[in-house]
């Protein structure tokens, strides 16, 4: 699992919120200690994680209190958000040219994956119909040109090769004059790597650079090194001037701090990742997508933002008001089960009800459908039996006309009143009544 030491972090600070009201400046104190060492962990840059842990602090304590979410839920989308932010907010997409060819330059240490990248990119760039042309620019090491042409074929990309003895400005002028020739939408040079940075690298990438004048200059930069890839991103930024990173191996067990920590320390967006040795293992870098994963927590997210749409303030309280007092009726559950509905799909929310677990596909088919019979049964009750169910679970003959006028079935009718009462009482431990209600038996 992609950074599941995190991930597995960040849960214990959710823990420890179980059970609480509300997010107080004490009770986040143990959490935002667990955030901040799982981030640490991770590799993200101290400075980073600072911020990041005042930001959320201050969010977590002034945030208002959402009837039916509870605290730790709240703190779960408060570092969301925030990490999206930090990688960046929205997908930075690549940048091409408004006229002539679109030129990437990609630079980075040796063992990185760019040879790889530069296929897996031509391969990517293919299928949004561009027609592309690789130049094999790493003249230090032979088997790095072999490599490209190998790929290139894989992907069926042509790869403009000069040998090794020629200096790598005068293969990309050579390259561009070739591609222009042949009319490619997008050009994809490969740059030497070093094994550490050095001037006589970044000199011969300012050469090349110079003669491309490219679109995009990209640093590729390894997962797996964590804080330093940050670093990497920023020294190549100042010292040559890039668009963005590109990060490989995030499907080793990178822990995840080059992905938190680049677009913060750098400035500089990462554009896209690599998932994979295979050449199809490319793709954008999401901010919100990798946020989710980081956190595991899709559902909790969607049933947070979707409550803080739908559910009302004075809704709530009233709700609450009528919990508390037993006064649940059938208007209450209609009012509830549409809310629900409104809130999307059943399983979002299933799942936020402890004990219940997954759900798969056929369950929330299952609980939509019951749905259904439940609203056309209400549907056909007389408002004082929707007031007082106390009526239908004294008279049979009312479960009878209305099992007739729904549709339904008596049984199913008297399912629903028992339901009813079960969930006045569900209900009233869940708000920490002390006493629950009683459910009473349906006369016959
Ligand atoms: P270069 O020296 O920067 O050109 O690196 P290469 O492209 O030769 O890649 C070095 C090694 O990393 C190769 O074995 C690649 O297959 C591997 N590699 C590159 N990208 C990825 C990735 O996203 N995931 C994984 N698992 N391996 C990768």
């Amino acid at each position: 699992e992609m950074f599941g030491q995190l991930t597995s972090g960040l849960e214990s600070a959710w823990n420890k919120l179980k059970g609480e009201e509300v997010l107080t400046k004490e009770n986040i104190v143990e959490p935002m200690r667990d955030i901040r060492r799982a981030l640490l962990e991770a590799d993200v840059s101290l400075p980073v994680v600072r911020r990041f842990v005042q930001t959320v602090s201050e969010q977590a304590v002034g945030v208002g209190v959402i009837r039916g979410v509870k605290p730790d839920q709240q703190l779960v989308k408060i570092v969301s958000d925030e990490l999206v932010k930090l990688m960046g907010g929205e997908v930075s997409e690549l940048t091409f040219a408004k006229s002539g060819p679109t030129v990437i330059l990609l630079a980075g240490l040796q063992g990185v994956g760019k040879t790889t990248v530069s296929a897996k990119l031509a391969l990517y760039l293919k299928k949004q119909g561009k027609s592309c042309m690789l130049i094999a620019g790493d003249v230090y090491r032979p088997a790095a040109i072999d490599q490209l042409v190998i790929l290139g074929k894989q992907v069926d990309v042509p790869v403009y090769t000069a040998g090794t003895d020629v200096k790598p400005a005068d293969i990309a002028k050579q390259g561009l004059q070739e591609a222009k020739k042949q009319n490619v939408d997008v050009i994809i040079m490969d740059t030497a790597g070093r094994l550490q940075i050095d001037k006589s690298m970044m000199d011969e990438l300012k050469d090349v650079k110079r003669v491309l004048n490219p679109t995009e200059v990209l640093l590729v930069v390894d997962a797996m090194t964590g804080q330093e890839a940050a670093a990497l991103v920023t020294t190549f930024n100042l010292e040559i001037g890039i668009t963005g990173a590109i990060l490989t191996k995030l499907d080793g067990d990178s822990r995840g701090g080059a992905a938190l920590s680049v677009k913060e320390v750098s400035g500089k967006p990462i554009k896209l990742v690599g998932r994979g040795e295979r050449m199809e293992d490319l793709e954008p870098f999401y901010p919100d997508r990798m946020a989710g994963r980081i956190l595991g927590m899709g559902d909790v997210l969607s049933f947070v933002e979707k409550a803080q749409e739908v559910m009302k303030q004075e809704d709530a309280e009233d709700l609450q008001k009528k919990i508390m007092t037993a006064k649940f009726d059938f208007n209450d559950f209609l009012k509830q089960t549409r809310a629900v509905a409104r809130m999307g799909s059943m399983s979002r929310v299933l799942g936020m009800i402890p004990g219940m677990g997954k759900v798969t596909p056929a369950q929330i088919r299952e609980a939509e459908k019951s749905l259904q019979i439940m609203e056309a049964m209400i549907e056909v009750m007389t408002p004082e039996e929707r007031e007082q169910p106390e009526l239908l679970a004294e008279s049979p003959a009312r479960r009878k006309r209305i099992a007739q006028e729904s549709g339904k079935t008596e049984q199913q009718v008297s399912q629903l009143v028992a339901q009813l009462f079960q969930m006045r009482v569900r209900m009233k431990n869940l708000m920490g009544a002390m006493e629950g209600g009683s459910v009473p038996a349906l006369s016959n």
